[in-house]
Parts: C-alpha cells; structure tokens; sequence
C-alpha cells in the first residue's frame, strides 16, 4: 500500500537510512544517538545513505 502523506514517506525513509550502529554489539541506534542503547558504547558509526533509495 503506497504511503499518500509525502511529510510521513520522508519520515519514513529517513528512519530506514539514517542511523548509526554500534561498533561494538553492532546495534542499531538513531541518528542523534550519542550513545549504544544496548552497551551504552560511545563507539558508533554513522550509516548515512543520502543515495540510493529502495522502492
Ligand atoms: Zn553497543
């Protein structure tokens, strides 16, 4: 079912690129994380695909 709210698509796909991830337990975490969730690591890495959208 195709999202017809363009403001909640883009939210959406923000949500699905831009996180960062745990360098450690390799966890997820969100974008303005400053630290892991799980290991409260500060050791994260930032997955920021600006490109490259899958439909
Ligand atoms: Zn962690």
């Amino acid at each position: 079912m195709p999202i017809a709210d363009a403001a909640k698509k883009q939210i959406a796909q923000k949500r699905r690129l831009f996180f960062k991830v745990c360098m450690r337990c390799g966890r997820k975490n969100s974008i303005e994380a400053l630290r892991c969730r799980e290991c409260h690591s500060d050791d994260l890495r930032l997955k920021n695909r600006a490109l490259g959208v899958k439909k």
